[in-house]
């Protein structure tokens, strides 16, 4: 694993930036996660309460708000970046498909939720998935269980080593 990314002169933190907080925070690692990797991503899973298991994040290593904020070599990198996280959501998981969200709401930070999409699971269909969420968040829906997140994490560590 690689080691943080903070002190790069081009990552200054953003003040108060709950992405960059949870970044540098090696309990936040410990826990969720999962690769630090190319130019400056991070692939981690969505802390608890996990809405879904294999709720992945791919964060900027840089404190940026968006792909519109990319410099030259980041928005080449992006599309890879991309298609390896989700092709592991979907490796891992066994998904069908793959949902990538950014809202930038809950932090000015890019973190694209990579949301696992199982056709047999009718809760997580389109925009449903954002009342799922809400849902989980309210503790009116069961959070993925804290162990089988432990052993997705555990799994798509030894999964992205050589990433
Ligand atoms: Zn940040």
């Amino acid at each position: 694993m690689s080691p943080p990314l903070a002190d790069s002169p081009t990552n200054a933190p953003g003040p108060g930036c709950p992405i960059c907080g949870l970044q540098a925070d090696p309990l936040a690692w410990q826990a969720d996660g999962i690769a630090r990797f190319g130019i400056g991503w991070v692939l981690r899973h969505h802390p608890a309460p996990a809405p879904l298991l294999g709720w992945l994040l791919l964060d900027s290593g840089r404190h940026l708000g968006g792909p519109a904020d990319f410099d030259a070599a980041e928005s080449l990198a992006f599309g890879e970046a991309l298609r390896r996280s989700c092709a592991l959501v979907r490796q891992l998981s066994g998904c069908d498909r793959v949902y990538a969200i950014a809202f930038g709401e809950g932090a000015p930070h890019l973190h694209v939720h990579l949301i696992p999409r199982h056709g047999a699971e009718a809760a997580s269909k389109a925009w449903g998935v954002a009342d799922l969420y809400r849902a989980v968040e309210a503790g009116e829906r069961a959070a993925a269980d804290p162990a089988a997140v432990a052993d997705f994490v555990a799994r798509a560590r030894r999964q992205t080593a050589d990433w």
